[in-house]
């Protein structure tokens, strides 16, 4: 088993995860955009068990646009976004690739909102893509 240590940008948000990712997913819409300051986000899924936070966090909540409650963990110094959870689903977490800072972690799975991609962004060929027919 892989062990991975995620951080904000200045170190004093730190999640340690002993699990392999779930699932890991990039989303093109505008609030991941906002949210990262990039054109889109790549998040990692981790049974919420597997995950080990330590430092200080503020909340944002985010409702999506079929409702769900989205709480995403900040560093208050920095304003790195190190984890979240959607309000029911907690036995999940999901962490930001990048805050892994390593580029050997695997490749998404999964791309999510492509209305909204960059038409410069391209994927991997056996990316699930949703919805199926952008609108
Ligand atoms: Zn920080
Ligand atoms: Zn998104």
């Amino acid at each position: 088993m892989t062990v991975r240590l995620a951080s904000c940008t200045c170190g004093q948000l730190r999640a340690e995860v002993r699990a392999d990712p779930l699932d890991v997913a990039v989303c093109h819409c505008y609030a991941c955009q906002r949210r990262t300051g990039s054109v889109f986000s790549a998040q990692a899924a981790f049974p919420r068990e597997s995950v080990t936070i330590e430092g200080a966090g503020t909340e944002f909540v985010r409702v999506g646009d079929e409702g769900a409650r989205f709480r995403f963990t900040f560093c208050p110094a920095c304003g790195s976004t190190v984890f979240y959870v959607e309000e029911g689903a907690e036995q999940h977490i999901a962490i930001p690739v990048g805050a892994f800072a390593d580029s050997n972690f695997p490749a998404p799975t999964v791309s999510v909102y492509e209305k909204r991609k960059h038409s410069w962004v391209s994927l991997p060929d056996d990316v699930e893509r949703w919805p199926k027919d952008p609108v």
